[in-house]
C-alpha cells in the first residue's frame, strides 16, 4: 500500500526537507522544524501525488487515504490530548494546500475545523473563553462555506457589517459571545437560503469536504494562471497538511504574524516582519487589518506609534529572534516565517525560503559569502537571472522636484510610471494597446494576477508588506506601493484621491516603489547604478563563466549600452536595421526599385558613406572587441513603398511615374516572403549589394583602426545559407572586395567570413559548409521556423493555446526546444568542428538571452552567446550557472581556449 500520509509532531516527522516533491514545501519545510525540535503544532502531510489520485477519482486510494488519515488524526489527539470533533476539549484543525514550490495565496486554506453547535460549547468552556470559541466558529463557517460550499465571502462581511453598525461597533474585537453566537445563526440562515443546504455538523464531513476542496483548488483559475506564469508542470499537484489548530486568537495575549530573517527589501541583515494581536493568519495575509510591526526598529521607520511585538510580547519576541537565527543557520538562506502565539506561547506555523526583490537577493547573497555562510559558486546560484530586469529598472532622478501626492509602504523597488486604472481586465486591455498604467486597488486579490501582471506598476491603498500586493509585486519585479492610507480609491467613480488632488482614470501618476511615494504626473528617471552588490556577483560570476557573452546591436547607442552592461563583443549587427533611419530608406528604395544595375550602384554608391559611418562608429565603440556583421538579410519588400501616398511620394523622389512604381511594387510581391528572396539569396541575386556592404565594413575597419588604435578584426556574416555554393559565391564576392580596400589602404586587415545557420539544410551540411565559413553562429529564430514549419510572425495566434492544452510546455520562440532545434543545432556545431577544428560557434537568436537555453549552449559547448543590451547581465549570470551547475571546472577558458576575453565589467 502506498504511504499516502506522513505525520510530525512532538519532535519527530516521518519526513524531512529533504522531502518537498513528495511532501511539498510547507509540509517538508514542517517535518524539518520538527525534526530541529521547533514548537510545530502536530499534524500530518498527505503527499502530492493524492491530488491527481483524486483528480482521477480512485476509490482504492480514496479508501486507503481514509484510513491513513484516521491514525494521523488519532497521533495528533494523542500529542495534544483532544478529541477531533468530541468530549471536552475538542481538537480544531488547519487543512492548508501545500505544493512543491510556493504559489502565495493561490490556493485554499480551511481553519478551525471541527467545530460544530456541540464542539463550539466544548471549546469555550475549556478555554473559559466563549467569546473566542464563537468567534473561531463564526470565522470556520465563513471560510468553510467559502473554499468548499462556493459561497461569497462578501455575503458573511456584508452581515457582519451590518450586525456592527447595528450594535454600533467600530471593530471585530467589540464584538461580545453573544454577538457573535447571533452572528453564527444568522450565517447558517444566510447558507440555508443562498444554497438549500445545511452547514455540515459532523467534522468527518468537513474534514473530507475540505480536503477536496483544497485539492479541488490546484485546478482554479488563479492557480492555473499562476503555474502559466511561473512554468510549474500541473502534473506535480499539491500536498495538503492537516495540522492542530494554534490560535491568535484566544485574547490579547495571542497574535499571529510573518517574520523575514531579513529585510526582502533590502536585503538588510536585520528581523523584519508584522503581526495582529488577536487574530488569526489570514487576517494578515489578505490586508484586513493593517498589522503591526514586529521589531522596533521596524516601527520607528515606518512611524507607527502602535507597539511593536518586541514591547508588547518580550518573552515570545526573543524566542522567535532565536528561532529565526536557528532557521537562517540551518536553512544556509533567508527565511519567510508564520508563527502564531496563542496565551503567550509561540508556535511556528512555516518556513520557507524568502521571496525578496533582487536587490535583496544581492545583498544578502554577498553578506552571506563575506559571513562564510556560502561560497561565491553559491552566491552565483542564488540569483534568478531573470530577475535581473528588476536592476536595470530606471529609478526617479535625485535632483528632480517630487510632487507627492501620497505616501505608503515601498513593497517592490523601482520606479513606473503611467495612467491610472481601477481594474485588472482595464489594466490588460490598456496594455494590450501599447498603453502604460498603475494598477490601483483598494487591495488586491489572486483574481488581480493578470492585470498585475500588464501593468508597469500597482498602488494600493491597504494592506501591509506582506499583503498579496506586495509579495506578488515583488516576485514579478513590478514596482509597487501598499498601503497607502493617505489616498482613497473610489473605484465607483474611477477616481484616485491624493493630498491635494483628485484624478481620475487615465490621468498620469509615478509610484517610487523604493520610497513607497505617489507622485503627480511624469517624473524624470535615472539608470540604475551597477555597481556595489551587482558588480561583485557579476564580477563571481565572470569568474566562473566559460562562454562570452556578446550583444546585438545595431547602433553605437545599443553598442554602448551593452558594454556597459558587460558585452564582451557584437555577435550580430543587422545591418537592414540601419537602413530605416531618416533619408536612408529613400535610398534604400530607390537602389530596390532600380530596373537595373546600374541605377541600384548609383543608390548603393550614395549608401556607402553612410554604411561606413555606421560601422566605424560602431568599432569605434568596441574598440577591439568583436563584431560581427550579417549582410542585407530581410525580404526587400519590407522596405517598399505600401500606401499609395508612400508610393507618389517615392516616385515623385524617383522622377517615376506612380503607376509604373505600382507595377514595380507589385513585381516585387512574395507570398512567402519568410521563405522567399531574402538572406544570401539577395547577395546572389544582386552581388553589389555585398560588394557594397564588404567596402563599407573594410573601409570602416581601417578608419577605426587608425582612430582607436585598436585592430578591428571584422567578422563578417552571411544569412540564410543552406549549400556550401551559395556562401562561396557571396565570399568570393567578400574576399575580393577585402583585396581591394587593402591595396588601396596599404593596409592589412584581418577578418573572418562565417555564415548562419538558421536552415536545417545548413545544420545538416554543416560539415560540407565549415569547408568555406569560418564562424557559424546559429539564427534559431530563423532555425526554430524552419525546424518547426512555423511561421515566427504567426506563431502567436495559436501558441498560447498549444500551451495551455499541454502539447508544448514553452514557446520554442522564446526558450530553445532542445531535443528537435538543439538537436540540429548540436549535429551542426559537432560536424562544423570536425572540418574545421577552430571554428569559433556562436548563438544569436532570441534565445541568447534566455537562461535555459543559454545551460544549452553550454552543455554543448559553444564558444558565445549573443543577446539584446539589457539581457546581457542576465547572460552572463546564466552562462556562469551553466558551468556551475554541470560541475565543470571554474575559472578557465573555453574548451580550444578561444574567444575569451577578460569580461568589460
Ligand atoms: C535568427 O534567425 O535567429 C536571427 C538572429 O536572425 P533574424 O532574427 O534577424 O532573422
Ligand atoms: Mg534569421
Amino acid at each position: 500500500m502506498t504511504k499516502w500520509v506522513y505525520t510530525f509532531g512532538s519532535g519527530q516527522a516521518e519526513g524531512s526537507a529533504l522531502d518537498g516533491e513528495r511532501l511539498g514545501g510547507k509540509g517538508a519545510n514542517l517535518a524539518e522544524m520538527c525534526n530541529l525540535g521547533l514548537p510545530v503544532p502536530p499534524g500530518l502531510t498527505i503527499i502530492a501525488d493524492a491530488c491527481s489520485a483524486y483528480y482521477k477519482n480512485e476509490r482504492q486510494i480514496a479508501e486507503e487515504l481514509k484510513v491513513q488519515v484516521r491514525a494521523g488524526i488519532e497521533r495528533i489527539e494523542e500529542i495534544t490530548g483532544r478529541r477531533f470533533g468530541a468530549g471536552d476539549r475538542p481538537l480544531l484543525l488547519s487543512v492548508r494546500s501545500g505544493a512543491r514550490v510556493s504559489m502565495p495565496g493561490m490556493m485554499d486554506t480551511v481553519l478551525n475545523l471541527g467545530l460544530n453547535d456541540e464542539t463550539v460549547q466544548a471549546l469555550g468552556h475549556d478555554a473559559g473563553d466563549a467569546r473566542f470559541a464563537w468567534d473561531s466558529y463564526r470565522r470556520f463557517i465563513q471560510m468553510y462555506a467559502d473554499v468548499v460550499m462556493r459561497l461569497d465571502h462578501e455575503v458573511f462581511e456584508e452581515i457582519l457589517e451590518d450586525e456592527k453598525a447595528r450594535l454600533g461597533y467600530e471593530f471585530d474585537t467589540e464584538m461580545t459571545a453573544s454577538e457573535w453566537q447571533h452572528v453564527v445563526s444568522l450565517y447558517k440562515s444566510v447558507i440555508e437560503e443562498e444554497l438549500g443546504l445545511e452547514f455540515p455538523q459532523d467534522p468527518e464531513v468537513q474534514l473530507w469536504g475540505a480536503v477536496g476542496a483544497v485539492f479541488a483548488s490546484w485546478m482554479s483559475a488563479r492557480a492555473v494562471t499562476y503555474r502559466q506564469l511561473h512554468n510549474i508542470p500541473e502534473g506535480w499537484g499539491t500536498a495538503i497538511n492537516i495540522q492542530a489548530m494554534v490560535f491568535g486568537n484566544h485574547g490579547n495575549s495571542s497574535a499571529t504574524g510573518v517574520a523575514f530573517t531579513r529585510n526582502p527589501s533590502t536585503g538588510d541583515k536585520s528581523l523584519y516582519g508584522e503581526f495582529l494581536v488577536n487574530a488569526q493568519g489570514e487576517d494578515v495575509v489578505a490586508g484586513i487589518r493593517t498589522p503591526q510591526s514586529i521589531t522596533e526598529e521596524g516601527r520607528i521607520s515606518s512611524g507607527s506609534e502602535r507597539p511593536s511585538m518586541e514591547k508588547l510580547m518580550p518573552d515570545a519576541f526573543k524566542e522567535l529572534s532565536r528561532i529565526c537565527s536557528e532557521l537562517e543557520t540551518h536553512y544556509r538562506d533567508m527565511q519567510d516565517i508564520e508563527f502564531t502565539i496563542e496565551r503567550g506561547k509561540l508556535w511556528m506555523l512555516q518556513t520557507r525560503s524568502g521571496k525578496r526583490s533582487t536587490r535583496a537577493a544581492m545583498k544578502i547573497a554577498v553578506d552571506m559569502v563575506d559571513e562564510k555562510v556560502i561560497t561565491e559558486e553559491e552566491a552565483v546560484l542564488r540569483i534568478e537571472p531573470s530577475s535581473l530586469d528588476q536592476l536595470l529598472h530606471p529609478t526617479i532622478d535625485p535632483r528632480v522636484a517630487r510632487e507627492v501626492i501620497g505616501s505608503g509602504l515601498p513593497a517592490s523597488p523601482g520606479a513606473a510610471t503611467g495612467e491610472i486604472v481601477f481594474t485588472a481586465e482595464e489594466a490588460v486591455t490598456a496594455s494590450d494597446e501599447g498603453r502604460k498604467v498603475i494598477l490601483l486597488r483598494v487591495e488586491t486579490s489572486p483574481e488581480d494576477i493578470h492585470g498585475m501582471h500588464a501593468a508597469e506598476g500597482i498602488l494600493t491603498t491597504r494592506g501591509g508588506m506582506t499583503s498579496h500586493a506586495a509579495v506578488v509585486a515583488r516576485g514579478m519585479g513590478i514596482p509597487c506601493v501598499v498601503g497607502a492610507g493617505s489616498m482613497r480609491i473610489d473605484a465607483r467613480n474611477e477616481r484616485l484621491i491624493g493630498v491635494g488632488v483628485t484624478l481620475k482614470k487615465g490621468d498620469v501618476i509615478t509610484i517610487d516603489g523604493s520610497a513607497g511615494q505617489v507622485l503627480k504626473g511624469d517624473v524624470q528617471m535615472v539608470q540604475p547604478e551597477l555597481s556595489g552588490d551587482f558588480g561583485r556577483i557579476m564580477q563571481w560570476a565572470d569568474r566562473a563563466r566559460r562562454m562570452t557573452v556578446r550583444t546585438n546591436a545595431d547602433t553605437p547607442a545599443d553598442a554602448r549600452a551593452a558594454r556597459s552592461f558587460g558585452a564582451e563583443g557584437i555577435g550580430l549587427c543587422r545591418t537592414e536595421h540601419m537602413f530605416f533611419e531618416g533619408d536612408r530608406i529613400h535610398l534604400m528604395r530607390e537602389m530596390i526599385l532600380a530596373e537595373d544595375e546600374t541605377g541600384r550602384r548609383t543608390a548603393l554608391d550614395r549608401l556607402l558613406p553612410v554604411q561606413r559611418h555606421d560601422f566605424t562608429s560602431l568599432f569605434n565603440v568596441m574598440h577591439g572587441l568583436p563584431v560581427t556583421i550579417r549582410l542585407l538579410d530581410p525580404p526587400l519588400h519590407e522596405f517598399l513603398p505600401k500606401t499609395d501616398e508612400e508610393i507618389a511620394d517615392v516616385a515623385a523622389a524617383m522622377g517615376m511615374d506612380a503607376a509604373a512604381l505600382r507595377l514595380r511594387v507589385d513585381a516585387l510581391h512574395e507570398f512567402n516572403p519568410m521563405l522567399g528572396h531574402r538572406g544570401c539569396r539577395l547577395a546572389i541575386s544582386y552581388p553589389e549589394i555585398v560588394e557594397m556592404q564588404a567596402r563599407a565594413i573594410f573601409e570602416a575597419a581601417v578608419a577605426a583602426a587608425h582612430e582607436t588604435g585598436a585592430a578591428v578584426v571584422p567578422e563578417i556574416m552571411v544569412p540564410l545559407v543552406g549549400l556550401r555554393s551559395e556562401l562561396d559565391y557571396v565570399k568570393e564576392r567578400i574576399d575580393a572586395i577585402a583585396g581591394d580596400v587593402m591595396a588601396e589602404a596599404g593596409m592589412r586587415i584581418d577578418y573572418l567570413v562565417g555564415t548562419m545557420i538558421e536552415l536545417p539544410r545548413a545544420a545538416l551540411r554543416a560539415h560540407i559548409i565549415a569547408e568555406a565559413a569560418e564562424f557559424f553562429s546559429f539564427g534559431t529564430n530563423d532555425l526554430t521556423q524552419t525546424t518547426f514549419g512555423i511561421s515566427r510572425d504567426d506563431a502567436s495566434a495559436f501558441i498560447p493555446t498549444y500551451q495551455r492544452k499541454g502539447i508544448i510546455e514553452h514557446d520554442p520562440f522564446i526558450s530553445l526546444d532542445f531535443d528537435g532545434v538543439g538537436e540540429l543545432i548540436r549535429i551542426a556545431a559537432e560536424r562544423g568542428r570536425r572540418t574545421r577544428n577552430d571554428m569559433k560557434l556562436g548563438i544569436c537568436g532570441e534565445h541568447g538571452g534566455d537562461p535555459a537555453s543559454i545551460h544549452f549552449c553550454e552543455e554543448i559547448g559553444l564558444d558565445y552567446v549573443s543577446c539584446s543590451p539589457f539581457r546581457v547581465p542576465i547572460a552572463r549570470l546564466a552562462a556562469a550557472q551553466a558551468v556551475i551547475t554541470n560541475g565543470a571546472s571554474i575559472g578557465g577558458h573555453s574548451k580550444d581556449g578561444r574567444d575569451r576575453k577578460p569580461s568589460a565589467s
